[in-house]
């Protein structure tokens, strides 16, 4: 039996996605491909808000897009910031400390994000060439306030790297306009695309920085050596995804469709509607109300819940939840409601949830989570 796949990513890919990748593959090297390729691109820029980045798509997964942004910007005896608040920003730590980068990491409690005034406080402690942050930590469900990181970062000669795995294209991301030298993502999260492909999404500034540096510490991560076939995708570097390419450009598409603006508001509905189910259901939230994004969801489980057990039957009755991270495993599960989730689906995954918490023992009304969700989604 097909299971919805609730992870916080990948996240379920629609038909329409699939059948791209399904077609027959051809060349790497193919006008066909580079159409598709171009499509992408030109698509990627417009979900970031970037008139004047440069885009770059290559097999490969987010944490490569992470180490390509950092390897690429980070000159010798040069200092990183990383803001952290949660598994992946110390991510960012530890693949600054596998090259050798030098770095200070900030980290904010599980549940919330390091506030601007930290930031602010830090860069006027001492010298950072390159901040890195997180939107969305996919570990603790918190979103950091990139907008205002932007405001302090504004005007100082530095570049600002934002990782966007679990935001760019579910939560708004504007690069030029806040100032964002690189956004970092990957295609199976929000984008609704399989995995497979990572991205980044260089400025003019990052870009002259990479140009500025003599060399750096990759080969297949060195942006410089994809440029030529980012601008004539039928320019060989190194072999591009031909069908996670296609599928990504339809998923694309079908964003351009429906419009970046409807789809954040789309995105912050869904995640309203879940929590009103959830909260309907007696579970709570992990991650602080001022801080809770809106492609995924921390969840805290009513008293007396076993979570290896209730993800067990949750799965059985068809839904694909994740378990905690680090300090919250066995206390929370994660629900990722990112990318093209349908309102059926939704209310079927909210329904399932009080159905499962009462074959536990617990009397809790599934119909009523289900009217509350809907009374978000349907209104
Ligand atoms: N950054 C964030 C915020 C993520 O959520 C993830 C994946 N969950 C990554 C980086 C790493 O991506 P990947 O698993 O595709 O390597």
């Amino acid at each position: 039996m097909d299971k919805l796949l609730l992870i916080p990513g990948p996240s379920p890919v629609v038909p329409r996605i699939l059948e791209a990748l399904a077609r027959p593959t051809v060349s790497h090297v193919s006008a066909d491909l580079a159409a598709e390729m171009k499509t992408a691109l030109a698509n990627l820029k417009a979900a970031v808000f970037t008139g004047t980045g440069q885009p770059f798509i290559f097999a490969g997964a987010g944490t490569l897009s992470m180490e390509v942004a950092l390897l690429n910007v980070v000159g010798k005896n040069e200092r990183v910031l990383v803001l952290s608040q949660g598994y992946f920003g110390d991510r960012m730590g530890q693949i600054a400390e596998a090259f050798g980068i030098e770095y200070d990491i900030i980290r904010s409690p599980w549940g919330s994000a390091v506030r601007p005034e930290e930031l602010r406080a830090a860069l006027d402690r001492r010298r950072y060439d390159v901040v890195a942050v997180t939107h969305v930590d996919t570990g603790t469900g918190a979103c950091a306030p990139i907008r205002e990181y932007g405001e302090v970062l504004r005007n100082r000669d530095l570049i600002w790297i934002v990782d966007g795995v679990c935001a760019t294209g579910g939560i708004e991301e504007r690069m030029d306009d806040w100032g964002i030298d690189v956004v970092l993502t990957a295609a199976q999260k929000c984008f609704g695309a399989p995995p497979g492909l990572a991205i980044d999404v260089f400025s003019e500034r990052a870009l002259a920085k990479r140009r500025s540096l003599p060399s750096v510490p990759g080969y297949y991560a060195d942006v410089l050596r994809w440029l030529p076939s980012m601008i004539d995708p039928q320019k060989y570097f190194s072999t591009h995804g031909v069908n996670e390419i296609r599928a990504f450009a339809e998923a694309t598409r079908i964003m351009m469709e429906e419009g970046m603006t409807t789809r954040f508001d789309r995105h912050s509905r869904t995640a309203r509607a879940i929590r009103a189910g959830l909260k309907t259901l007696g579970f709570g939230l992990f991650t602080e109300e001022e801080f809770q994004a809106s492609t995924l969801s921390v969840v805290r489980y009513p008293e007396g819940v076993d979570d290896a057990l209730f993800r067990a039957k949750y799965f059985e009755a068809g839904f694909v939840v994740a378990g905690g991270l680090g300090e919250t495993a066995g206390r929370v599960f994660r629900m990722g409601h990112m990318g093209n989730l349908t309102t059926p689906q939704v209310l079927a995954a909210v329904e399932a949830l009080g159905l499962v918490l009462r074959s536990m023992g617990k009397s809790v009304d599934p119909a009523a989570a289900v009217a509350s969700s809907f009374s978000i989604l349907g209104g």
